[in-house]
């Protein structure tokens, strides 16, 4: 194939540009904040359910407690009752011991469910210190995501800013190519990463490898409008007096 050396030239301009969409493209995938927004929202949701954890054992303790409280009662209005038939002298000495003796059980009996009743209070409280730690998790989680994503989005800005820039270029440069030299260059940026690249000191700018003495004797016997090729990379080599040919 055949092109104006000056036109050759200005691939490497084309190429520059494609290096920095390029860079734009990986960066865009490769954000900090795209791992950091993953993870956080991962923390985000595992808070939650733990939160969810503790607020579900706070109320079937809510449920037990009022149990409790209910049994406390219950055997509270039967010694109410006791006492009341004790003080009304309507019963005899018989019946009096054993309201006696029923009392002092139920005694017993309510000090044994109050004692448990604290302690299930006790429990309850702890629950609620807990979900009170668990809310200020997710909320800290919650806005470290909010956070990350406002700098992705700030990142995005930025990137969306320069493509649009360098597409702008890119627009500009590509009908200074005929349509082969144009055809060929871009699938060697498909393929390879790198389209064209100076040919600087005898090494390929695009792989970087150093020509042998055959291949610079081969590219310095072709005419300037000759489009060479790396034979490593496949990159349009373009020469300059840079060259070292
Ligand atoms: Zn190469």
């Amino acid at each position: 194939m055949k092109a104006d050396p000056a036109v050759q030239r200005q691939l490497l301009e084309l190429a520059k540009v494609d290096a920095e969409l390029s860079r734009v493209a990986h960066r865009r995938r490769t954000l900090p904040e795209i791992a950091e927004i993953d993870a956080g929202e991962k923390t985000v949701r595992e808070k939650r359910d733990a939160l969810v954890s503790v607020e579900t054992a706070a109320s079937d303790l809510d449920r037990e407690i009022a149990r409790q409280e209910k049994e406390i009662e219950s055997v509270r209005a039967r010694e109410d009752r006791d006492r009341k038939l004790l003080e009304s002298g309507s019963v005899g000495a018989k019946q009096m011991t054993d309201i006696e003796h029923e009392l002092q059980t139920l005694a017993r009996r309510r000090t044994a469910l109050e004692d448990d009743l604290l302690e299930l209070m006790e429990r309850r409280e702890a629950l609620d210190l807990d979900a009170q730690r668990t809310g200020a998790e997710v909320d800290k989680a919650t806005a470290e995501v909010a956070a990350a994503t406002g700098r992705r989005d700030e990142a995005v800005k930025d990137l969306d800013t320069t493509q649009a820039r360098r597409d702008e270029d890119r627009g500009k440069l590509v009908p200074r190519f005929p349509e082969p030299l144009l055809k060929l260059y871009t699938r060697t940026l498909e393929h390879k990463g790198i389209g064209a690249a100076l040919l600087r000191a005898r090494r390929c700018g695009a792989c970087q490898l150093e020509l042998d003495r055959n291949t610079i004797a081969e590219i310095k016997a072709q005419p300037a409008d000759e489009v060479v090729q790396c034979e490593n990379c496949g990159a349009i080599l373009v020469r300059t007096l840079e060259s070292g040919l």
